[in-house]
């Protein structure tokens, strides 16, 4: 069985993803942190289309309740591992510098940034055991370019790319790649409250990405096919 974990599953662009790699033939472990019905859906898209999903809840941010679910999920299934790694969870609670509190700048860098580290942390050491593994880094295009109002997105998504690039070179030779993929604009509820029709005008091809566009790349990422591609920030963002 190959099994495939992407975090924050349960909705938008993970559930796009989800279900691609659920087609691909990965036994996918849909992560999420509180919206169970939601993750329960994207379980369910799954087996409508004949795949094998499963639910694995945690909040990414807590690097004690990461290792507890990880190790356990590990122990009952001690002849697999996670062979693909998708680190998409992510959040934004936007302000200006000189009005964000303590608390938006820590909630965004705990789950954007850290939580990739403690996840990741766990499942690299398997699969460079295996000598195969795909780690995919959701990041933005904020963290290429920065963003106004983002300033801590924006640091949690460069710290990432920073991230990705070393974790890159530490792994190579173990036959693990790790890569990010930087979207621009994508429908989701994370862009839902933003004024669509204005930020468009500002994309050359004058539209928002859809989420199974991500996850199209994603898929290409997570295969066999791209084997020659490691530290690599692939953007996604239809000409920004
Ligand atoms: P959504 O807000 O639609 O979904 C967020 C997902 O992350 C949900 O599944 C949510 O779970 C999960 N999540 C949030 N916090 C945690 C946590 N602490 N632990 C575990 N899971 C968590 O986001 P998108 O699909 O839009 O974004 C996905 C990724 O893509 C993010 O990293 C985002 O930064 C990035 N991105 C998105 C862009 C966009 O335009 N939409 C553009 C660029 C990057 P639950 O349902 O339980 O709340």
């Amino acid at each position: 069985m190959k099994y495939a974990l992407i975090t924050g599953g349960s909705r938008g662009i993970g559930r796009s993803i989800c279900v691609k790699l659920a087609e691909m033939g990965f036994s996918v472990l849909v992560n999420y942190q509180s919206n169970k019905a939601a993750a329960e859906e994207t379980k369910s898209l799954i087996e409508q289309r004949g795949g094998i999903a499963e639910l694995l809840p945690f909040d990414v941010a807590d690097g004690a309740a990461v290792e507890k679910n990880l190790s356990e999920w590990q122990m009952a299934h001690a002849d697999d591992y996670i062979a693909v790694l998708v680190n998409n969870a992510g959040i934004r609670r936007d302000n200006y510098m000189f009005w964000m509190s303590d608390e938006e700048w820590k909630t965004v860098l705990d789950t954007s940034l850290n939580g990739v580290f403690y996840v990741s942390r766990i499942l690299v050491k398997y699969m460079m055991n295996k000598k195969f593994g795909r780690i995919i880094n959701i990041v933005s295009i904020s963290g290429v370019n920065g963003m106004a109002g983002q300033t801590n997105y924006s640091a949690a998504k460069a710290g990432i790319i920073g991230m990705t690039k070393a974790l890159a070179l530490e792994t190579a030779k173990k036959g693990v790649t790790v890569n990010a993929i930087a979207p621009g604009f994508i429908e989701t509820s994370m862009t839902k409250d933003l004024p669509q029709d204005e930020l468009k005008k500002l994309v050359p091809m004058q539209r928002f990405g859809q989420p199974e566009e991500v996850a199209d790349l994603v898929a290409f990422l997570a295969s066999e096919k791209s084997s020659y591609i490691t530290g690599q920030i692939i953007s996604i963002s239809g000409g920004l």
